[in-house]
């Protein structure tokens, strides 16, 4: 993102402290996907960053990853697998448990979800402490889809997802 768009796209990030519980800056981008020239210039990031032909599939994680990853995927001219929280999917599913923190979280995502040697874009909302982030990309890769990036809308730099998720490369269009 050029300085400019970067500014826009940051002031359409709504800091809630306190939520969902004490002690937690709950970063709200709803207001940035309300907003129609933002989300745009978000959407249009991601694909230019990655190379309209760079990925063959966008997985977007539950809920706010489904905002990101279609928006993505139709731009690019791709499809789009969600990856859901567990017991949503109707059909056999691979699963990931994983520590939040305080207690547990559980990812799936269908069996038959990728094509053999497609290449995967993941797409979240927030980069926190990657917990989740680490989940889906083993996930994708459990169901045969190879990951060939990851992208979040807003790293929160101090939480060090980035260095839990090395070697895999990381793309931020913002980080505080
Ligand atoms: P993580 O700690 O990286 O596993 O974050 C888990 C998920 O919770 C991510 O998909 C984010 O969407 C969300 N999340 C975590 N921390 C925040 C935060 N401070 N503000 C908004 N969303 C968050």
């Amino acid at each position: 993102l050029g300085p400019e768009t970067a500014r826009l796209v940051a002031s359409r990030v709504l800091d809630v402290p306190d939520f969902p519980q004490p002690g937690v800056l709950f970063k709200d981008l709803m207001p940035l996907f309300a907003d129609a020239k933002v989300f745009r210039d978000v959407v249009d990031g991601i694909v230019a960053y990655h190379g309209r032909d760079g990925f063959d599939v966008v997985v977007g994680i539950e809920a706010r990853g489904f905002v990101v990853a279609a928006a993505v995927a139709y731009a690019a001219g791709v499809g789009v697998v969600p990856v859901r929280k567990a017991g949503k999917l109707p059909r056999p599913a691979h699963s990931i448990s994983y520590a939040l923190e305080y207690g547990e979280a559980t990812l799936e995502v269908h069996e038959d979800a990728f094509t053999a040697g497609h290449r995967v874009l993941v797409v979240d909302d927030v980069l926190a402490t990657g917990g989740t982030a680490e989940a889906t990309l083993d996930l994708v890769e459990r169901a045969g889809g190879t990951v060939s990036g990851f992208t979040v809308l807003l790293e929160l730099g101090f939480l060090g997802g980035r260095e839990r998720l090395a070697p895999r490369p990381v793309h931020a269009l913002l980080t505080v």
